[in-house]
């Protein structure tokens, strides 16, 4: 995971044993390497396992490859942020370059086997075509032995001639992925030089060893793109997907590293497992493990598998290959950091035997795969037949209705597209029965328009459609027993990741399964399609409106703030020339902004495309007039997001991410080190991503800082603060929120629910005249209620219940339909939370959105009763006046790996909207 490269320039000056090996060292002993192929060091000047490659010494060596042999080559297949080459290597025999294409139809055609016609002898098929194994190094980019691993694998496969070598390039097609995330793995090296010493340091704790924030693991938005695999979030995941799926790999390997303490981890994994994994994962994940153990048995060397690495999360490589049917496995090697460690048994760990286990484990799979060809790909067949026919009573189809938010329909569409998955999108109206929905406990029946989108499972990645779409997958009672004892006796979680990932409900979309097949008029869809649309009247003689629901028209809504418009958001819903508007719909008044307004707004307008409606008076025939009040004056945001090593990477990243790569507004990144130094004046909003824990940012700021906070919110600034930064702003010693932490309000825990109870009954308001007019009396009494036990015993309590703290959980939120920074949405959504702080909020505190109750806020993943109970009905979002200014807070990750839109929908108000909305704002003298 860490640093690198201690030069070996005189070896013979140190005496440790592992050093000592180097000396003679072969990756293969007796390898018969082919001269006219250069090895590494021919080229690189020292030898591999030496010191880690740079990217462009790993690009430089694969590309002489590619020009040396004929049995390799080099290919392109996307680029990162930093405009750094995706590549890898194809190697197999020359014969089978010469019918590559050939190979890659048959196993198409295996991996899809509506396409083997009946008098196709698929036995042939089986015989002739080699198979495909993936395997890529170094998604974590400062995970170094994978790439070095990967060149000198390619190495010895081009060079080495004897028979097994040989058999391997002519029973597989072999695709090596040597680095997959070059700008981390550059970042990391680059820092890693920096602290390089004459002196070898073995030191773990060193900064040799531990490097420097924000560390290489990330890509350039920092995203641990080992979780993205289904998200597809990030071009270099998008990229890598599309190629993988052209040639649709039987094994797949993905190398990683872990602590350089430990030893050596590979598949199978332990509990939980995804239950939709299937036989001929869970069968050949153990040949391949037999195989991978009997190498390394032949060195002697520590190794183990299930320990820690579970198989639920479908995010990652090793587990999203096996929903794609490919055998997926996964390496772990305790890090050197490039160079050595000393480890607690007094034995040195160097980067050589780290570079060798991840070759031997390599090469180790290879073998396997050659010696069972066959057998693969005549099993890998019948599990994808298995795939395309549905059991009774499993999902059989998907239904994504098709609404006001196109833009944010298509962007998923697009990603299962993307995965392979074939989508149907529907000719006409139909009306389907038995729809099991997202919210409702009952199954349902409903009328779905023209337009909307149809996924059927029994197609080649159905499986995979099924993993990464359905709403509430169950972790088995066996696990879960588990989990329960080491909460209790430990307070320690089994769990590696999240228990929760539902796409349609992270991307807050209307979404139903079915257990029958819909029989309806259809036509696979190859691409979304972007709307276009006309503009009504387009030179208006009031002004321009459009709606705020698709996501589109958030960025015109930035461009035009940018762009310095004066851009006006409707707080009640109306109707104007025949047009209804919903809340939030955004009104460009033509006498408030300059002439440039009119062709402007239409050419963004049509770029995104975002429908504009132009208007020519401002009397509307049901609700505000245009020309009044209700209309709310935003104001250009002036961003700064807050960064640094005491910040949550995951909460950061993902707002960066969001506000430059997608939204494309300008924003600041302030160091939170000079957070009490820095001129805030300049921004309007300032936001604070999670924090490593709730302590840190009082740590920081101290007094003084919190001090410098309170006053610029109170001269009109906007404060987002994420999970644990809500945290801080709401601690009682921190004196900035009046939200408070459950925790600390435990005596106050009846006022907390009487208030909840009265905001219910406000958005359920109904009179009962005779009470109010006719008999007073009738008001009702004060309601019995049982008074609070010991504060002591809540406390106890309390603390108990906190280790049941939601895991990755998505749980249900209710939305207020008047507050602002739920415009565009509906009046529910789904939020995930992996936290023990649970929040409260009262009046005046508006309470944008809160958990449900007890027996509807769990929508997927694992929520223990206790959790349910602490989190019902608490605060998701809150926003509070400050002087002039406001604070916002999030009780969990609005954007939480860059794609749960429907709570991202609600930070992007906060920061686009809030500034307008909540903020007093002065007019300016001349
Ligand atoms: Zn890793």
């Amino acid at each position: 995971m860490r640093p690198y490269l201690i030069l070996f320039i005189s070896i013979t000056l140190f005496c440790f044993n592992s050093l000592s090996q180097v000396e003679g060292f072969q990756f293969v002993p007796d390898a018969n390497y082919n001269s006219e192929i250069p090895p590494p060091k021919s080229i690189l000047g020292y030898d591999i396992g030496t010191k880690p490659l740079r990217y462009g010494e790993i690009i430089h060596y694969l590309k002489t490859l590619d020009e040396k042999s004929e049995e390799v080559q080099l290919v392109e297949f996307g680029k990162t942020y930093e405009e750094r080459s995706l590549v890898y290597l194809i190697i197999t025999s020359k014969n089978n370059f010469s019918r590559i294409e050939e190979i890659k139809n048959s196993i198409a055609k295996l991996s899809d086997p509506r396409k083997i016609n009946s008098k196709e002898n698929i036995n042939q098929v089986f015989e002739k075509t080699p198979a495909v194994v993936w395997l890529g190094y170094g998604i974590h980019g400062d995970e170094l032995s994978g790439p070095d691993a990967a060149v000198q694998l390619a190495y010895h496969l081009v060079a080495n001639n004897d028979e097994v070598t040989k058999k391997l390039k002519d029973e597989l097609i072999i695709l090596i992925d040597p680095m997959q995330n070059p700008d981390g793995r550059e970042r990391y090296l680059t820092q890693m030089q920096q602290w390089k010493s004459e002196i070898i340091n073995s030191d773990a704790q060193s900064i040799q060893h531990t490097g420097l924030w924000p560390w290489g693991r990330g890509n350039h938005y920092l995203f641990d793109m080992n979780r993205d695999w289904f998200l597809l979030v990030h071009p270099e995941t998008q990229a890598r997907v599309k190629t993988i799926l052209s040639w649709n790999p039987q094994v797949f390997v993905d190398a990683h590293e872990m602590g350089s303490f430990d030893t050596y981890l590979f598949s199978p994994a332990g509990p939980p497992l995804n239950p939709n994994m299937n036989e001929f994962n869970h069968r050949w994940r153990k040949i391949f493990s037999q195989d991978q153990a009997k190498a390394f048995d032949q060195y002697g060397w520590s190794y183990y598998t299930r320990e820690w690495n579970d198989e639920w999360y479908p995010g990652y490589g090793s587990g999203w290959s096996l929903y794609i049917g490919a055998i997926g496995i996964l390496y772990e090697q305790a890090q050197t950091d490039g160079s050595i460690v000393k480890r607690p048994d007094g034995t040195y760990l160097n980067f050589r035997d780290a570079v060798h286990r991840q070759f031997v484990s390599s090469l180790a799979n290879l073998k396997t795969t050659s010696k069972n060809r066959k057998n693969i790909l005549q099993e890998y067949f019948d599990a994808k037949k298995n795939d395309i026919t549905i059991k009774k009573g499993d999902p059989q189809s998907f239904i994504f209705v098709a609404n006001k938010n196109i833009t944010r329909l298509n962007d998923l569409i697009e990603k299962l597209l993307m995965q392979n998955i074939e989508v149907e999108i529907l000719e006409t109206d139909i009306r389907i029965d038995n729809l099991h929905s997202i919210w409702e406990k009952k199954l349902i029946s409903k009328n779905i328009p023209k337009g909307s989108f149809i996924v059927n499972l029994d197609q080649p990645m159905g499986r995979l459609a099924k993993t990464i779409l359905e709403f509430d997958p169950r972790i088995d009672n066996k696990t879960l027993e588990i989990e329960r004892k080491k909460l209790e006796k430990e307070k320690q979680s089994k769990m590696y990741d999240v228990t929760a990932w539902s796409l349609p409900i992270a991307y807050d979309v209307e979404c139903y399964w079915t257990d029958n097949k819909i029989k309806a008029r259809t036509n696979k869809l190859a691409h979304t399609t972007i709307p276009s649309y006309n503009i009504d009247n387009p030179s208006p003689k009031y002004g321009y409106i459009f709606e705020y629901s698709d996501d589109s028209a958030l960025k015109l809504l930035s461009l035009l703030l940018e762009k310095g418009y004066k851009v006006r958001s409707a707080r009640e819903p109306f109707t104007i020339e025949g047009i209804s508007f919903e809340r939030g719909s955004i009104l460009i008044r033509l006498n408030e902004n300059p002439e440039s307004i009119k062709s402007d707004i239409i050419l963004f307008a049509k770029n995104l495309p975002v429908k504009l409606y132009g208007v020519n008076t401002a009397l509307s025939t049901s609700g505000p007039d245009l020309g009044g009040n209700d209309f709310i004056l935003l104001e250009k945001p002036k961003v700064a997001i807050v960064t640094g090593p005491q910040i949550s990477l995951g909460s950061f990243s993902t707002i960066w991410h969001l506000i430059d790569a997608k939204i494309k507004m300008n924003a600041s990144i302030l160091n939170v080190d000079g957070l009490q130094y820095f001129d805030l004046r300049k921004y309007n909003v300032l936001i604070l991503p999670s924090s490593n824990s709730p302590q840190t940012l009082s740590q920081i700021l101290g007094k003084e800082g919190i001090n410098k906070l309170k006053k610029w919110i109170e001269n009109g600034g906007t404060l987002i603060g994420i999970a644990n930064s809500a945290a801080f702003l709401a601690d009682t010693s921190t004196g900035i929120s009046k939200v408070r932490l459950r925790h600390q309000a435990l005596n106050e825990l009846n006022i907390y629910n009487d208030e909840f109870k009265r905001e219910k009954n406000i958005s359920n308001i109904k009179i009962d005249s005779v009470k109010i007019w006719d008999s007073p009396e009738a008001n009702q009494k004060p309601e019995e209620r049982k008074s609070n036990p010991d504060l002591k015993i809540l406390e106890i309590e309390d603390e108990y219940l906190r280790t049941f703290m939601p895991r990755g959980a998505i749980l249900a939120l209710t939305l207020d339909q008047e507050n602002w920074l739920t415009f565009g949405m509906e009046e529910r959504c789904g939020a995930i939370v992996s936290s023990s702080n649970v929040f409260l909020s009262k009046q005046p505190i508006q309470t944008a959105a809160r958990f449900k109750s007890f027996d509807n806020i769990r929508l997927s993943g694992l929520l223990w009763p206790e959790a349910r109970r602490r989190w019902e009905n608490s605060t998701y979002l809150t926003r509070e006046a400050m002087g002039n200014g406001q604070i916002i807070l999030f009780a969990g990750e609005p954007n939480f790996r860059g794609y749960f839109f429907g709570t991202q929908r609600m930070l992007l108000n906060s920061i686009l909207l809030g500034p307008g909305w909540g903020t007093n704002k002065v007019v300016d003298l001349e």
